[in-house]
């Protein structure tokens, strides 16, 4: 395998130095491997032979017709030539176009014998063509066999006459002339889970002779992709769990007891109890707990994080929660302090605003341990800000904060803080086993009783009076409404414009009401003093843009208009969805969107409008865009780049490959067994990671 590494590609038969260059330049394919590495990325079935006079519609897919040239044309000139073949079947004609080698094919086609021609028939002014077909004589039917790959090509490959049968072909050629292609897995998973061996494999994939064949050789090829994954990042999270020592809290006491019987406002879920009972494990095992909590907006997060840190306390440590906005770290101070205030916590705010005295004394009692927990924003990780004795961090809404940021905090202590990141932001779970890999997960998937779900509604521009009505009688019931525009990087100027003009436009349909108005890039003070004019009910409107999305808690707001919806993501309308439902009233959201959408756009919208669960939708919004687009996180995240294999529908694999690595490594954590050396020499050639110890997510 190694040596397909380094041969280089212009020494492969039918190649030379001129295309190999072309490859190089328009697919990055310089070597052997390369070559074999790329596979196509959709099949024909060669056995089937399609008429003319079926063809249909304006999206038809490649695929091959047998006939006869009944004439050929040269027209235009000079740079402008083509040649122009005139094809029948039989059924009906059509156009065959070449805008290169127009010589070249004057000399090699003839009209009265028979091809087959393969390509992506396309129409025009009534006529249907084939631009640069692939051309072959009836034996190709008989003899490719089965199925045919279709490979990703750029316009100048395909002009130089490249097509997706040279691939195929080189891919032979190599394979030919290889003998003893080293297997990248090892035997005792091959046997373990009844794959086909590399070459095998490989070869399948270029040139499959049947569905089954070529399904075995997608599977094992996309098993060994997340294996090897799976195998780094495994390795990783045990010898770094092995390595950092956590505190040890063995105990229960005082605290946690207190609260629990006597001050807890209502009953725990089943799902937070588990929850608690998870991280209650971690933190007796003296190792670091490092742990993602996941939990659909208004699942009650915020108890599991307090209960958690009150077992810190009684511990004898102190705790700290760090929010990313101003808001949101007031309003956990304000329902936590409230919550523990008869039990005589001290329970402080440290904020960019906190005056100097105040953050004095906080920095103060902080090393004399006289305070237990802390609640703040960034503030908290200044490199003035001491603990006595740090024990359980919790970091609200993840996403928001860097992995620097929180690697910080916990170098706060010579032992190293347990650590509980808490996200809104469903991640599918096959996803999350990747991303966060090397994090343990819990879930909260269970709602408090008594919730209304939202009610979503998707409205088009010509019901926009009606809508403005139904908002006006929920402003005459006393509730607040949410006015959401989009605001997307691209197109700043634009939306910055669109969003000044809707908020002049609600001041003047609401002029009873006062209405707040906030965009992602008004200051910081600005921003905080207008959610806070809505957070405190002096604004009855807020038009917003998606900086609301996180985490801003107005039970009173019923309402929430989403202008532009079609521009949103699934994700992103969910978290937005969030900020309305949070009290006892029936909330609604209405999705506001141009007529003219695509047929995704409509599927998008319309499965807001039925079903409310967070995670049905991160999978939905995974299988439609591809998990790149989840937060991004993809990119950082994955150690190994994935070529064949795919997160979003390959989960079933994930899992097994998972439970592959695992396997392996519970019985020889060091890969040092020599059966095993394949291992460390494929992860090795494929990692790219820099490990990093100081990384806690
Ligand atoms: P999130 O997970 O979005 O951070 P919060 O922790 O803010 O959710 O909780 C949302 C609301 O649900 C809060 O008003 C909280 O008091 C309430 N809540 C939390 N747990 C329960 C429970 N077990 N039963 C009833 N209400 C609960
Ligand atoms: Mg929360």
């Amino acid at each position: 395998m190694n040596s397909l590494r380094r041969l280089d590609i212009k020494f492969l038969r039918g190649i030379g130095p001129k295309r190999a260059e072309l490859l190089d330049k328009n697919l990055g394919i310089k070597t052997y491997y390369d070559l074999l590495y790329h596979f196509p990325t959709s099949y024909i079935d060669r056995r089937t032979v399609y008429r003319i006079r079926d063809f249909a519609g304006d999206d038809m897919p490649s695929l091959q017709v047998r006939g006869q040239f009944v004439g050929f044309n040269i027209v235009g000139e000079g740079a402008k030539m083509r040649m122009v073949g005139l094809f029948s079947d039989g059924s009906g004609t059509m156009e065959v176009v070449w805008f290169h080698r127009v010589r070249w094919v004057e000399q090699n086609y003839h009209r009265g014998v028979e091809y087959v021609l393969f390509g992506k028939p396309s129409q025009f002014n009534g006529r249907w063509s084939m631009v640069h077909p692939e051309v072959d004589s009836p034996a190709i039917l008989t003899k490719m066999g089965g199925f045919r790959g279709v490979y990703p090509l750029t316009e100048q490959l395909r002009n130089r006459g490249f097509t997706s049968r040279s691939f195929a072909n080189a891919a032979t050629e190599i394979l030919s002339g290889c003998q003893g292609m080293a297997e990248t897995l090892p035997l005792e998973v091959i046997n373990r889970y009844k794959l086909i061996g590399l070459r095998e494999a490989i070869s399948a994939i270029h040139s499959p002779e049947s569905p089954e064949q070529l399904r075995q050789a997608r599977l094992r090829l996309k098993f060994e992709e997340l294996f090897y994954l799976q195998l780094d990042i495994q390795r990783y999270a045990r010898r770094r769990s092995g390595a950092i020592r956590g505190f040890l809290f063995p105990r229960i006491g005082h605290f946690f007891n207190t609260f629990y019987t006597q001050f807890l406002p209502f009953p725990l879920t089943g799902a937070q109890k588990r929850v608690i009972k998870e991280i209650r494990a971690d933190m007796a095992t003296g190792r670091q707990m490092n742990r993602l909590l996941q939990g659909d907006v208004g699942s009650g997060k915020t108890l599991v994080a307090l209960l958690c840190m009150l077992i810190a306390l009684d511990n004898e440590t102190q705790a700290c929660l760090m929010a990313p906005t101003e808001i949101l770290a007031t309003q956990h101070f304000e329902t936590i302090s409230k919550m523990v205030a008869p039990m005589g916590i001290n329970v402080r705010l440290l904020t960019g605003s906190t005056r100097k005295k105040e953050r004095e004394e906080i920095h103060r009692q902080l090393l004399d341990g006289s305070l237990h927990i802390l609640i703040g924003t960034h503030a908290v990780i200044e490199d003035n800000v001491k603990f006595k004795n740090l024990g359980f961090i919790v970091i609200d809404e993840q996403h928001r904060f860097g992995v620097a940021q929180r690697a910080r905090l916990w170098t706060k202590n010579i032992i190293a803080p347990h650590v509980l990141v808490m996200t809104a932001t469903p991640i599918p779970r096959t996803l999350a086993m990747t991303v966060y890999g090397d994090l343990d997960v819990s879930v909260i998937d269970e709602l408090p009783p008594g919730r209304k779900p939202v009610q979503t509604l998707l409205r088009y521009e010509e019901s926009r009076f009606a809508t403005y009505q139904g908002i006006g009688r929920q402003l005459r019931k006393g509730r607040q409404v949410y006015i959401v525009y989009p605001l997307i990087k691209e197109n700043e100027k634009l939306d910055l414009k669109s969003l000044e003009e809707g908020y002049e436009n609600i001041c003047e349909t609401f002029r009873d009401y006062k209405v707040a108005f906030v965009h992602g890039q008004m200051k910081p003070q600005e921003k905080e003093y207008q959610m806070g004019l809505f957070a405190s009910h002096q604004a009855h409107i807020l038009v917003a843009t998606t900086v609301i999305e996180v985490g801003v808690n107005v039970p009173n707001a019923t309402t929430m208009l989403i202008e532009n919806a079609e521009r949103f993501g699934l994700s992103q309308l969910h978290q937005l969805r969030g900020r309305v439902g949070r009290g006892g009233e029936q909330s609604y959201c209405i999705l506001m969107s141009k007529r003219k959408i695509s047929g995704d756009t409509r599927k998008r919208l319309e499965l807001m409008t039925s079903t409310t669960d967070g995670f049905a939708i991160a999978e939905a919004d995974m299988q439609m865009r591809g998990p790149g687009d989840i937060e991004g996180t993809m990119q950082s995240g994955m150690p190994i780049s994935l070529h064949i294999a795919n997160l979003a529908t390959d989960g079933q694999i994930v899992q097994l490959a998972r439970d592959a690595a695992c396997e392996i490594l519970d019985n020889d954590p060091e890969l040092q067994d020599p059966n095993h050396s394949i291992l460390r020499s494929q992860l090795d050639l494929l990692t790219t990671r820099i490990h990093d110890w100081s990384r806690i997510s």
